[in-house]
């Protein structure tokens, strides 16, 4: 029987993700600070979800936090949303794709102007896309 559910099933996530984009994305784990090789992209381009491809941020938010994970200042409008998340003993807003909820990292009020908030977002979870020429 076909089935015309979006929503794949939890085998298909696995077989479609590393293990440690798996983790991150449908286990909210975190990746390693640093090891991402999206800390260091600074071309113009377009950061979009690794499971489903939803455009998520602009290079143009993107800013050196120090974190160790790629850093927005603001994202494409309706493309993440938001939950609560009181583990680790303290109070974080999480991010997740607001189209196939992968979790994405957490958002901070500490970023820069002009929207002053931090989008800490796990590398994996993202996939990059150079701005054609
Ligand atoms: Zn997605």
């Amino acid at each position: 029987m076909e089935t015309k559910s979006p929503e794949k099933s939890d085998a298909e996530w696995r077989a479609s993700l590393s293990p440690e984009q798996y983790s991150v994305l449908r286990e909210h784990g975190t990746e390693r600070p640093g090891s991402s090789p999206l800390n260091e992209e600074h071309r113009e381009g377009l950061f979009r979800c690794a499971i489903c491809g939803e455009p998520l941020f602009d290079s143009a938010t993107k800013f050196e936090s120090g974190s160790g994970w790629p850093s927005f200042y603001a994202l494409k409008p309706g493309a993440v949303g938001t939950s609560e998340d009181t583990s680790h003993y303290t109070r974080r807003t999480e991010v997740h794709c607001a189209k196939c909820g992968g979790h994405l990292g957490h958002v901070f009020p500490d970023g820069p102007r002009p929207t002053g908030e931090r989008y800490c977002m796990n590398g994996c979870a993202l996939d990059f896309e150079p701005k054609a020429k």
